[in-house]
């Protein structure tokens, strides 16, 4: 901690006056003023307290070395077991401009907009849960350098028979960009998704950094290599020069294609500056019975105010809407529909079964990639160096990554076990036998519909159920192995103590 000069208490950063600030006896001061074991510029580390979570193991930092009373990622309330450790030093700091407070009234903001989120969250009041914590980025500097030639084409608007005539040129240019303050979140615990939500933070605003900052707020600890989003980079700079190009006045009436412009720059990474950026965070925990445990987050960007959440619905909501929709549909059918012919009314049907059978599809395809970290560059990068539990497991035998079976993706219908494809063809069959048989009696088309609707109404009760999995994440699991054996020393030293505070 941090001590006042004048009366002793604990400084701590203060977000309204932009400074150091002692509750006790009112003392200002910048946190450039305040030495604490000669916070030397030069070094390339800076002394912390690692808290580690004896359940999930994720790691928070913290210059204060009063316990942490809760863990920010899994939710668990029990007391983090701290060591001192030394982390990197971030070169630049982004304080935090945004108060818990203005968090909590953007959280009530989204959950009102939001109209099946369950009452609690809604009336959300709870605002210590909101933590400040800092996290890290990777900062990128690039410059984009050389010759670009590359085809550019343009229809003469002339035919001759199945020939269309269309000039080549080459366009030539000199390309000479500077990047900066690209940045990624360099945090497997903090996920791509949640930090992309909340994206961007103004770097220009970054503070020369001093760890007098993180006094009365928590860091993330850094654990994904700079050079992980090093191809990131290079495609986000690649497309905004090419579409520079393509905005030059003179390339009106060409057209090219950008594969074609892709390969004839070269990215040069210049420098990744570690940079720690202020995020509010709160975890939700979700308990379902007889299932396992899950966690809901709340990201607010600390800088903006930019809110981002996992917001699981309500299913007594959602029921409530589904049967309000179907007692519009059934009006529908009653005043609307008589005039169709019987099998339109089928085919109809079929075609409502095709689009929720997509979305159906396309929800477990992100289901899928979620569960398994698929779409998270730094998680991967983690669990490639075994700090976090990998979910793609492996067979022990043949070393082969085993598919992700996921047993809930499928309705269970009377027994039968129907996936997208068996829905969607169930469908199509209904309707297409009826349209070839055509039988006399308009029961068999209107039976034939009911089949399909219920069909689909099944499907989306189930999709909004799995939607709730898709709001929810698995308790993180770290490993925290390697270089890096501590996290199971202090759990089991806090299994010894029999998990009291320390
Ligand atoms: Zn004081
Ligand atoms: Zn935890």
């Amino acid at each position: 901690m941090y001590e006042c000069p004048n009366c002793a208490s604990n400084l701590k950063f203060n977000i309204a006056r932009q400074s150091m600030f002692c509750e006790a006896c009112g003392t200002v001061m910048s946190p450039y003023d305040i030495e604490k074991e000669k916070d030397a510029e030069e070094r390339e580390e800076f002394e912390v307290t690692v808290f580690t979570c004896p359940q999930c193991g994720a790691q928070i930092v913290s210059e204060d070395n009063e316990a942490a009373a809760f863990c920010s990622f899994c939710g668990g309330s029990t007391i983090l077991d701290s060591r001192i450790s030394r982390e990197k030093r971030p070169e630049l700091i982004l304080p935090f401009k945004k108060t818990k407070e203005d968090c909590l009234t953007a959280f009530t903001k989204m959950t009102k907009r939001s109209i099946f989120s369950p009452n609690e969250l809604k009336n959300y009041k709870d605002v210590d849960s909101f933590r400040g914590i800092y996290m890290p980025y990777w900062m990128y500097t690039a410059t984009k350098e050389g010759h670009v030639c590359y085809d550019v084409r343009k229809s003469l608007s002339k035919y001759r028979g199945d020939y269309e005539y269309i000039d080549h040129f080459n366009y030539d240019t000199d390309v000479d960009a500077d990047f900066t303050g690209v940045s990624y979140d360099a945090s497997s615990t903090f996920s791509d998704k949640l930090s992309q939500a909340i994206a961007p933070f103004d770097t220009t605003q970054a503070a020369k950094f001093t760890p007098a900052f993180l006094s009365g707020f928590y860091a993330d600890t850094l654990d994904v290599d700079g050079e992980v989003y090093d191809k990131d980079v290079e495609e986000l700079t690649t497309k905004a020069v090419f579409e520079k190009l393509n905005d030059d006045p003179a390339m009106k009436s060409y057209q090219t294609t950008f594969d074609k412009a892709k390969n004839s720059t070269k990215t040069a990474i210049v420098k990744r500056t570690l940079v720690m950026l202020p995020v509010w965070f709160m975890s939700l925990r979700h308990k379902e019975a007889g299932k396992e445990d899950r966690v809901a987050y709340v990201a607010v960007n600390g800088q903006t105010g930019e809110a981002c959440a996992d917001l699981p619905i309500d299913l007594k909501k959602y029921m409530l809407g589904a049967v309000i929709a179907a007692a519009a549909l059934f009006a529908i059918f009653t005043f609307i529909l008589p005039t169709l012919k019987p099998i339109a009314l089928t085919i109809s049907a079929a075609v409502i079964a095709i689009i929720t059978g997509i979305v159906y599809s396309s929800q477990n395809t992100r289901i899928k990639n979620q569960e398994t970290g698929e779409d998270d560059a730094g998680l991967k990068n983690a669990q490639k160096k075994g700090l976090v539990k990998s979910i793609p497991k492996f067979d022990s035998q043949t070393g082969k990554k085993l598919e992700y079976n996921d047993p809930d993706s499928k309705v269970n219908i009377l027994g039968i076990k129907f996936g997208t494809g068996g829905f969607i063809i169930t469908s199509i069959a209904i309707a297409a036998a009826l349209f070839l048989l055509r039988p006399v009696s308009d029961l068999w088309y209107y039976g034939g519909t009911i089949i399909i609707l219920l069909l689909v109404f099944l499907f989306l009760v189930k999709l909004m159920k799995r939607y709730n999995k898709l709001t929810t994440r698995q308790l993180p699991q770290f490993i925290r192995k390697g270089g890096d054996d501590s996290a199971k020393t202090a759990v089991r030293d806090h299994e010894r103590k029999g998990g009291e505070d320390k």
